[in-house]
């Protein structure tokens, strides 16, 4: 298979046709802007059926995905898209760089969820936009800008009330948009414990309670166990069932 690309979680393949591409997860695990490196055993076939899963319940939900199939443990076929730069984050609850750089307390509720933008790029460390740069730096239309935020906030709806039947709280998470051959806005990426924040319900010890790549940032331990968790609880969802 011809590589496209290699990112930090996934490498990105060719297929036969050419709208279609093959995702292939790995176990590589970076953060803070890949300053910490490390593996997370099964993580890339955790992840890649938790996102293939999640991204099936969505499409049936309504929301354009670009899920096509899950190939393998590791793979799955994906429409191509041309990737808008950007990263959206929702917000239920105040964590990470929220609570770093605004003081607020974490776990603080945030009603309505809060939805910020971020500009895709490494080199610059993936820094947070206003509207007015988005614009600037001609990343996105705003009639797209305005169709992210809405798909955005639906997304968080659906996936929160998934997650709140599985028994854990979806505090944040980041999505990834591009646009189909046919200029479609459709939702990317992947939706994992490594873009979410995730929290067991059943745990009431603050650092117990992680269910993702928090537990890699802060050296938490039994990461690999907390993503099989998610994904054990993912597949006990009815819709599933
Ligand atoms: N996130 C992500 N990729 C990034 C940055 C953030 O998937 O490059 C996810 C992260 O896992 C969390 C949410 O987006 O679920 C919000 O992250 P935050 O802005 O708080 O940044 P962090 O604390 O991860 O640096």
């Amino acid at each position: 298979m011809i590589k496209l690309y290699e990112g930090k979680a996934k490498i990105i393949y060719q297929s036969p046709d050419p709208e279609i591409l093959i995702a292939h997860f790995k176990d590589d695990a970076t953060a803070f802007n890949a300053q910490k490196r490390g593996q997370i055993a099964d993580k890339g076939a955790i992840n890649c059926t938790i996102s293939a899963r999640l991204f099936q319940y969505l499409a049936e939900l309504g929301i354009p995905n670009h899920f096509i199939d899950q190939l393998s443990p590791r793979e799955i076929r994906v429409r191509a898209l041309k990737i808008i730069p950007l990263e959206v984050v929702v917000r239920n609850l105040a964590a990470g760089s929220l609570c770093a750089q605004t003081g607020l307390p974490l776990a603080t509720p945030l009603n309505p969820p809060l939805v910020d933008f971020y500009y895709k790029n490494d080199a610059l460390g993936d820094p947070l936009l206003t509207i007015d740069r988005l614009q600037l730096l001609n990343l996105a239309r705003l009639d797209q800008v305005d169709q992210i935020y809405k798909l955005a906030l639906q997304v968080n709806e659906i996936l929160g009330q998934f997650f709140q039947a599985c028994g854990v709280t979806l505090v944040d998470f980041k999505l990834e948009f591009g646009c189909d051959a046919a200029g479609a806005l459709v939702l990317g990426d992947e939706i994992s414990p490594d873009t979410c924040r995730l929290w067991d319900q059943t745990q009431a010890d603050p650092q117990e309670r992680i269910l993702d790549k928090d537990r890699f940032r802060q050296d938490l331990g039994n990461v690999s166990t907390a993503y099989q968790r998610v994904l054990d609880l993912v597949l006990s969802h009815p819709f599933f069932g």
